[in-house]
């Protein structure tokens, strides 16, 4: 419901107020009803009386009164990403079962597959995650020498440090998985990584070669077999991620949820070119990129995901019933393992937008400044439905003292 003020919010909003009609005739593909609609909301996103609002009011001594904008959504909008970022942590931390050791696993494409990525996303995003999924699955029975149905939690991401397309998976697996002829849960300890990264190649190429079936496809596969002896490469987390990490959802949304250049990020615009930082994984320093608005505009859009696209898959026994039903088993074995911390993984709750704002602005906003009393709602107003809740009107209409009010953001 709520997101803060963040510095560069202004200029991001100024670049694409001054700029998306020039850049549409420029890149065709985002010429459509569906990307003015994600530019349109997130130009009106913060503002009230275009976005919708919720007004509170002090019903105690009458005087409070507190306005809040209703967070715009669009997946374009970095006002709305620490919204976003904390409804991940708390979808994901539900799904992670406390005991069970999870690795994160980064699958890659090397450079000449970015483009072919790119051009056919819609075709290709949805088998690349279901591909990793198949290639975790082989691989562990490889390894184990028995077929084991793990968990993964994947998330797809477009988009490297510096904006430019570069799509990759973040898988969340766990570590093993279930034998439902031994009725038992295999842990794996040790993973050889090499033999991962033949595997994910196969996998990968295959599946660009199948699902597109073009000429110029079945060539670059062929080439990239040639030019990747080695396989393509497949980053795992040295250790066990959880024990390291208080919270394995918040370590990871820092990586996975993050937009592609952040608004910290940018130090410049002068109307026709952008200037902003990131920390490069190859040189592990802070580089500096300057680029004309269109490239700008381009790296930011070109990460919006096909529309409706479900960008968090949960696969295997993550997925099913069969988890809550067999969990038990699993820390059983998992006991067993030595140098696993119980309980490292820390479940967070969704943050209400009241926490959030009394976390970044150090006093409650709903609780009224001269009486202190909690304040209620008072009226919701959508810019497309009108007033949708009206106090006034539910006292007219003499239900006022029965309402069980909830004074939560
Ligand atoms: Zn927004
Ligand atoms: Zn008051």
């Amino acid at each position: 419901m709520y997101a803060e003020a963040i510095p560069g919010w202004n200029v991001f909003k100024q670049i694409f107020t001054e700029h998306w009609e020039g850049f549409k005739p420029f890149r065709p593909r985002y010429h459509t009803p569906y990307y003015d609609d994600l530019v349109d909301k997130m130009l009106r996103c913060g503002n009230p009386d275009q976005i919708g609002y919720i007004e509170y009011r002090c019903l105690h001594c009458g005087q409070g009164k507190h306005r809040v904008a209703m967070s715009c959504k669009s997946s374009l909008c970095l006002r709305c990403a620490k919204v976003y970022v904390d409804n991940w942590v708390a979808q994901v931390g539900k799904m992670l079962h406390d005991g069970v050791i999870y690795r994160h696993i980064v699958l890659t494409v090397p450079d000449v597959l970015r483009t072919p990525f790119y051009q056919h996303a819609e075709a290709l995003l949805s088998p690349f995650m279901q591909c990793g999924v198949q290639c975790l699955d082989d691989f562990f029975r490889t390894v184990s020498g028995k077929a084991l149905r793990g968990g993964y939690i994947v998330v797809v991401q477009t988009h490297g440090r510096n904006g430019r397309y570069n799509p990759h998976l973040h898988c969340i697996a766990t570590s093993g998985g279930w034998d439902a002829q031994a009725h038992k849960w295999v842990h794996l300890g040790y993973l050889p990584y090499p033999m991962l990264h033949k595997k994910w190649q196969w996998y990968v190429l295959e599946m660009c070669r199948e699902t597109l079936k073009t000429d110029a496809m079945t060539r670059l596969v062929q080439a990239c077999y040639a030019k990747y002896p080695n396989g393509f490469v497949a980053n795992v987390q040295k250790g066990d991620v959880p024990s390291r990490y208080q919270s394995l959802a918040t370590y990871l949304a820092k990586y996975v949820v993050s937009p592609p250049i952040s608004l910290r990020r940018i130090d410049g615009y002068d109307g026709q070119s952008v200037t902003y930082h990131y920390r490069s994984h190859k040189t592990e320093r802070v580089e500096r990129e300057r680029v004309d608005v269109y490239t700008f505009i381009g790296r930011m859009i070109q990460h919006v995901l096909p529309k409706g696209f479900q960008r968090i898959r949960y696969y295997g026994v993550q997925a099913t019933k069969t988890f809550a039903k067999i969990k038990g088993l699993i820390q059983a074995a998992l006991a067993k393992v030595r140098g696993i911390v119980k309980g490292a993984i820390k479940i967070i709750a969704a943050q209400s937008y009241r926490e959030r704002y009394r976390q970044s602005s150090g006093h409650d906003p709903l609780r009224c400044p001269h009486c202190h009393h909690e304040m209620d709602v008072w009226k919701v107003w959508h810019p497309k439905y009108g007033v949708v809740y009206d106090e006034l009107e539910v006292m007219r209409r003499g239900r006022y003292a029965s309402t069980g009010r909830s004074t939560s953001g």
